[in-house]
């Protein structure tokens, strides 16, 4: 039991965990929490959650950035986070349980958001998304397919999600059905370090520069009518941009709308 007080100031609300799912045994979990009613945020934005570090004598509320899973109509809140070794927030949330309290900043940040792509110009049912995560990266990407918006202005959505290992898949089963229910979308999971019958030992990089990703997802990378979305480890993103620069994709600049997208988890 993490002891925070039900404290709430004007910049955050104190919220409560519901239910704590875990995907990997002291690695990899969602969480699903009360939300405020006033809570407004776009799917694919972030929240920062507040924690007291029982060691810390100074300053015991830490914080940190975490994707909201849950699409903004639901009426939770879920975040799917990783157990980082010797992380400070990440210690604590390991001995989350249901109950607790966990504070949540009011504002939600960022702009991963299908907003970033709404130019003037952008027509109904004519784009592509394509949506890449590595790892935890996944997190935003769940809400915005939870989001039925998300479906009035693409036609297609794409979904890669690369992890080392095949049990690091997580939501694997949601998206699944979605793939099935949603003809519309199309899901690829991709292992590096384990062989299966999925997509494995394969870079996103990599199958993007030798043409391997159109041939397997049917589906082509042109810069008029897809927009990307890259979201996790800092490198992939890095090396996707350089490569999607080259093919035409820049992220949105002033009033101008782009075609790509990106939130990174670390520097
Ligand atoms: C905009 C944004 C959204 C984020 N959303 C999520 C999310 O949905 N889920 C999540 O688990 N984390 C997310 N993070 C990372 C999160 O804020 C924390 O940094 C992380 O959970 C570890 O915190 P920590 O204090 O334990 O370790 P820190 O001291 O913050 O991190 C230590 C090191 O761990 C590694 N690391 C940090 N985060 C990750 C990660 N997610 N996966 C693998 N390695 C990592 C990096 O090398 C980092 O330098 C997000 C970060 C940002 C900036």
């Amino acid at each position: 039991m993490i002891m925070t007080e039900s404290k709430e100031s004007k910049n955050y609300t104190s919220q409560i965990i519901e239910d704590i799912k875990i995907w990997k045994n002291g690695s990899l979990f969602s969480i699903k929490t009360t939300k405020d009613a006033s809570y407004d945020f776009q799917s694919g934005q972030f929240a920062r959650l507040g924690l007291i570090d029982p060691t810390r004598t100074v300053n015991p509320l830490i914080w940190r950035a975490y994707s909201i899973v849950s699409a903004p109509h639901e009426n939770f809140l879920e975040f799917y986070y990783t157990i980082v070794n010797k992380g400070e927030f990440s210690k604590i949330l390991l001995n989350l349980e249901q109950k607790d309290h966990i504070f949540i900043e009011k504002k939600a940040y960022g702009f991963l958001t299908i907003n970033q792509f709404l130019g003037p110009n952008i027509q109904k049912q004519k784009n592509k998304l394509w949506l890449i995560a590595t790892g935890t990266g996944l997190s935003a990407y769940i809400s915005i397919l939870r989001d039925h918006n998300t479906w009035k202005y693409f036609d297609k959505v794409i979904l890669l999600h690369s992890t080392k290992f095949l049990d690091e898949l997580s939501y694997k089963k949601e998206l699944e059905i979605l793939s099935i229910t949603n003809k519309r979308f199309k899901y690829f999971p991709i292992t590096t370090r384990e062989k299966s019958s999925i997509l494995s030992e394969s870079r996103i990089t990599s199958l993007v520069m030798n043409g391997n990703l159109e041939e397997l997802t049917k589906e082509t990378l042109d810069p008029k009518s897809s927009k990307i979305m890259l979201c996790g480890n800092p490198t992939m993103i890095l090396e996707m941009r350089r490569i999607l620069y080259d093919r035409g994709f820049y992220t949105s600049k002033q009033n101008i709308a782009g075609n790509l997208a990106m939130e990174r988890y670390w520097i």
